[in-house]
């Protein structure tokens, strides 16, 4: 199984996490915050097979790193993977709003004419907004909401719109989004920690103890264990088609 949003770079020692996540029994998609960062962050999985690198530009960084869209452009073909990408409309980032459009706006529009990509959006109380944006750029690629914390009409036509869930301890730790979880069409979950910024058992989050993710949404659907293994890699393969690289 495969953490579909871990910030690897973040970590305090990436390569050794790196290494953990090799050792163990899951993969991850390492998502990046600027497009700045993608080449090192890259090379931390060099000879990894259990890692892939996603290239981003965080909503939160729109405004700063809003001139990396082009190296965004020119890095692109480099991989089948895009995030951390998105909208957030959190109240204290309300003056940098029309950056972090002109910017998802960017990043779509390169991944549409790249022929589409696997995207791990953030869309903290933004999802109207970040529906749109997708809706401006067909073709961008298969969305993944990661950590939805939207209302449940917004979920409704983020499911409506095609959307895939990752779901992780951040979002199972509060009743309201374990309910949300519960409203996911169960073919469109999948996992992911966020690390290191979650934490599990006042830990940072790590890929290689995504089991206890497994085991929660066990309890949650009432389902045993090795169901819901089933189901997430089954969701897995679908999600993945197409985006090999
Ligand atoms: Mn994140």
């Amino acid at each position: 199984m495969i953490d579909f949003h871990c910030h690897l770079d973040l970590f305090a020692q990436p390569a050794s996490v790196a290494e953990k996540i090799q050792a163990g029994n899951f993969g991850a998609l390492s998502v990046t915050t600027t497009p700045a960062a993608w080449r090192g962050t890259e090379q931390l999985a060099e000879g990894n097979s259990k890692i892939r690198t996603a290239l981003g530009l965080h909503p939160q960084l729109a405004q700063e790193r809003r001139g990396e869209i082009e190296l965004f452009r020119a890095l692109l073909p480099e991989t089948a993977f895009v995030g951390e990408v998105g909208l957030d409309g959190s109240p204290e980032l309300k003056s940098t709003w029309d950056d972090q459009v002109a910017v998802f706006d960017g990043v779509l529009g390169h991944c549409a004419s790249e022929g589409g990509r696997l995207l791990s959006i953030h869309s903290r109380r933004a999802v109207g907004p970040t529906l749109a944006a997708l809706e401006r750029s067909p073709g961008a690629g298969r969305p993944i909401l990661h950590w939805f914390s939207g209302s449940f009409r917004e979920l409704e036509k983020a499911i409506e719109f095609g959307c895939w869930f990752s779901i992780g301890p951040g979002m199972l730790s509060s009743a309201r989004g374990r309910a949300l979880a519960l409203a996911m069409p169960r073919a469109r979950l999948l996992l992911e920690t966020d690390g290191p910024f979650v934490l599990d058992g006042g830990l940072p989050a790590v890929p290689w103890k995504l089991d206890r993710v497994v085991q929660r949404l066990s309890q949650l659907f009432q389902e045993s264990d090795s169901a819901i293994a089933a189901l997430i890699e089954s969701n897995e393969s679908a999600v993945l088609a197409g985006f090999a690289r």
